[in-house]
């Protein structure tokens, strides 16, 4: 025997995940579902209500955007989004979970129409577990585990896009001398906490839209946006200063180090493999020189 229509009402109010009716101008014609309290709350109190008298006007009008996009396109379409119980006026903040809430929603043109409004049908899943595995588990893959700084990856994938975007950005790359020394003479912990402590030195002289990262087991990289080759020369010398100015302290014992630095500047015609090669040439240099400074290399 089949479903009878009765039944299918049943089956669809039972749904853990939250249906929405929603009308082309925001209206809430009805909500099926929802019954997982752990992932939702209680929207019964929203129906006969409209989008724009229980959301902030930019949340509201994003919304309605997006079902008269599926509407016009006749299509289902996939969005994501944050929303919280307190951004939903009305809405009980104790029936569900606490917070910001990630959601993904698949919003599907209906053939009826109410009040000669067309209407979709919104099914709203609660994502936030999984953004934010997502979110950490980018944030790691992006990052190096002893400095908590930026990784090689993280870096060169910077430097391709900022490439793409043709503007001219600053490079310097440092790579400290002797370091070997410091592994031979104090041991492996002292060096990694001296990596650490030039980590935290470099963070303190560059801006935030620096991106600075840990390009190999010694060896540092900083890409600067929008600098002209006087102003990233001098940043480079502050901190080759800022590293051999004052020891660094391990267990009683202070370590004096120093660092060689490469410096260019990109050009149009470059791929991140010239210009790093170029950087890679002006630290050489610094280190033929007699290490501990600067050495700019232009491009020809
Ligand atoms: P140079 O001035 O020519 O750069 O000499 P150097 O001794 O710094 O260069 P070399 O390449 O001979 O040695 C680099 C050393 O860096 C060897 C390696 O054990 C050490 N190193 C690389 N990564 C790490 C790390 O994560 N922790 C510690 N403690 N040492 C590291
Ligand atoms: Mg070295
Ligand atoms: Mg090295």
């Amino acid at each position: 025997m089949p479903t009878t229509l009765e039944e299918v009402y049943q089956v669809l109010s039972c749904l853990p995940d939250p249906v929405f009716i929603l009308s082309e101008d925001g209206d809430y014609v009805d909500i099926l579902g929802g019954t997982d309290s752990q992932s939702y709350h209680d929207g019964s109190v929203l129906v006969g209500q409209s989008l724009h008298e229980v959301l902030p006007k930019d949340k509201a009008d994003w919304f309605i955007s997006q079902i008269v996009f599926a509407l016009d396109h006749n299509e289902v379409i996939t969005v994501e989004y944050d929303l919280g119980a307190s951004d939903v006026d009305g809405l009980d903040e104790a029936s569900g979970p606490l917070g910001t809430l990630r959601f993904e929603g698949k919003i599907s043109p209906l053939s009826f129409t109410r009040n000669g409004r067309r209407v979709v049908c919104w099914l709203t899943r609660n994502i936030s577990t999984r953004y934010h595995l997502e979110k950490r588990l980018r944030k790691q893959s992006e990052t190096d585990s002893l400095t908590h700084i930026a990784n090689r990856r993280f870096f060169f994938d910077t430097l391709k896009s900022t490439l793409a975007s043709k503007s001219t950005s600053s490079l310097i790359l440092f790579d400290i001398d002797y370091f070997k020394n410091v592994n031979d003479t104090h041991g492996h912990l002292a060096g990694d906490l001296v990596l650490k402590q030039i980590a935290k030195r470099v963070i303190a002289i560059i801006r935030p839209e620096d991106t600075f990262a840990r390009v190999g087991g010694e060896e540092f990289a900083v890409l600067l946006p929008t600098l002209d080759r006087e102003a990233v020369m001098a940043i480079a010398e502050r901190l080759r200063e800022a590293i051999d100015s004052d020891p660094f302290l391990f267990e009683g014992q202070q370590i004096h180090v120093t660092a060689s630095f490469g410096v260019t500047m990109t050009v149009d015609s470059d791929q991140d493999t010239s210009v790093f090669s170029r950087v890679d040439t002006a630290l050489y240099q610094a280190k033929l020189q007699g290490r501990n400074q600067v050495v700019y290399m232009e491009h020809c």
